[in-house]
């Protein structure tokens, strides 16, 4: 049975790297019939915060990444008010570090450990290890407290002093292990110092909380980023020393911006947060993090989540680093946008939509929303796009300022078509009708018009095709819009 786990320090939002990391973890519990376990490590008892565990809940179930067993936001009456909680499910919670700790858990591995002689107490404050280590010219802890007779541990705990727990390293030992992508990884242990399991205050440090995490949630694969890479030697250390049997381990690699440096802040948003703050799309999302360090033989670039499972595999992940392509996300959640009808854009850039003050008729805005469909990219795009449509005091645009001055006639020919179209149905092929008998009649090019028409009644360069966007402005808004126009082209000589 197949047993995955993605399991978050709640120290910030959720990255793109831990999305990635949980979505591959779930699809390759899906792909195996497996369970995928949310695992909330809280043990920096400083960084750590509730409102971090609820954004990490959040981003995961915006993105539709489903796990089996750990903690979910939950709503419940409580005084009489609707709050959000954690509850958790699962056979093998609780799923946060803090609520093992308190349980005694990861004492009670330490304890068999200190018994065992494989680990030992240490008293040692950090200044003091700080000057040893400058004194003596090293960069590991120099193992200080590893031969203290019982008297002395007696007497120091006595004392009232709060020991911290090491874990005794055999020296210049290889640790070997394979990983699922990267293949046979191999470290001495003279790079790895004593390491702390338990600190003085009691809490687990990470490697220690995470090997006997795995080991009781009886996880099987380990699929982590490769920055913990260097800390898998540390903790198959600690497997063998509690004789527990090992999990496979893999390491994907790390996402970097496209100056090939760590992908942080200074590249764009990081946070799913930000993401589904800027409109994009769970779909697309999910998509492209899924190619950022996988691929099919076959190179597809489009995966519903279903042919994501269906297809995923360990394997096919990419040993290299992965560089972080804003480009093809924005194309990526374009495609996803396109796919969707105006009812369900205008559902999903509603609160974008309201914020801008958009004021119109619902019907109107979803078929603006129609008109514009091919241009969107991100939610947050679609207010700007259909705003023409419901304001009448459009802005003139730059663009607009320079590329009129390339139309020959342009106040002799719009005067004419508000005359033409005061005497039509105003309907979209009746409109094109009408405009290309004129420009035939003036002999003059279609574009002569077309674009000198479009300026003036959204006051841009580009937009939806122009005859559907008069019609959807109405003739009597076109005829008041070109009327100002002229004004303002007047205004300009
Ligand atoms: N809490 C660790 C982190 O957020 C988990 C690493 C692991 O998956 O073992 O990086």
């Amino acid at each position: 049975m197949v047993r995955v786990r993605f399991a978050p320090s709640p120290t910030g939002y959720l990255h793109v790297g831990g999305a990635r990391t949980a979505l591959y973890n779930y699809l390759f519990a899906r792909k195996n019939s497996g369970k995928f376990v949310l695992r909330i490590e809280d043990t920096d008892e400083v960084r750590s915060t509730f409102e971090s565990v609820k954004q990490i809940i959040s981003s995961l179930t915006f993105l539709g990444i489903e796990w089996d067993e750990g903690p979910f936001l939950d709503k419940q009456m409580v005084n009489g008010k609707w709050q959000m909680v954690i509850d958790e499910k699962g056979d093998y919670g609780p799923y946060f570090q803090s609520k093992r700790k308190e349980m005694g858990i990861y004492e009670k591995y330490a304890l068999k450990l200190l018994k065992e002689d494989k680990a030992y107490y240490c008293f040692c404050s950090k200044e003091e290890i700080e000057e040893r280590k400058k004194k003596k010219s090293i960069t590991h802890y120099d193992g200080y407290c590893r031969n203290l007779s019982k008297e002395e541990i007696e007497k120091k705990l006595k004392e009232g002093r709060k020991p911290a727990v090491r874990f005794k390293v055999d020296f210049e030992k290889d640790v070997s292990f394979n990983d699922l992508i990267r293949g046979e990884i191999t470290f001495n242990t003279k790079f790895i110092e004593d390491f702390v399991i338990l600190k003085s205050s009691g809490y687990p440090t990470y490697n220690f909380a995470c090997v006997i995490d795995d080991y009781l949630m009886k996880i099987t694969h380990v699929i982590r980023g490769d920055d913990h890479i260097s800390n898998t030697p540390r903790q198959i250390l600690l497997y063998e020393a509690l004789g527990f049997e090992k999990p496979y381990f893999a390491h994907l690699p790390m996402i970097l911006g496209e100056d090939k440096k760590r992908l942080s802040k200074r590249h764009g948003a990081v946070s799913i947060e930000e993401f589904k703050r800027n409109g994009y799309l769970p779909e697309a999302l999910l998509n492209y993090l899924a190619l950022l360090g996988w691929g099919t033989e076959d190179s597809k670039q489009i995966f519903s989540l279903s042919e994501m499972i269906e297809e995923f595999d360990l394997k096919r992940c990419s040993k290299s680093k992965a560089v972080f392509d804003y480009g093809k996300l924005i194309w990526l959640n374009g495609y996803y946008i396109r796919k969707k009808s105006p009812e369900e854009i205008f559902k999903l850039s509603f609160d974008f939509i309201k914020e801008y003050g958009i004021d119109g008729e619902i019907e109107r805005i979803k078929k603006a929303i129609e008109l514009e469909k091919e241009k969107i990219k991100l939610l947050k795009d679609v207010p700007y796009l259909i705003s023409f449509f419901f304001k009448d005091d459009i802005e003139i645009e730059e663009d607009v300022k320079k590329k009129i001055k390339n139309f020959k006639n342009v106040e002799k020919n719009l005067k004419n078509l508000i005359e033409l179209f005061k005497g039509i149905d105003f309907k979209r092929d009746e409109i094109e009708r009408v405009l290309r008998e004129y420009a035939e009649k003036e002999g003059i090019k279609t574009k002569e018009i077309f674009h000198p028409l479009r300026f003036s009644v959204s006051g841009r360069t580009k937009g939806p095709s122009l005859f559907e966007m008069l019609e959807l402005l109405g003739k009597e808004k076109v005829i008041k819009r070109i009327e100002r126009f002229l004004e303002w082209l007047k205004k300009q000589e």
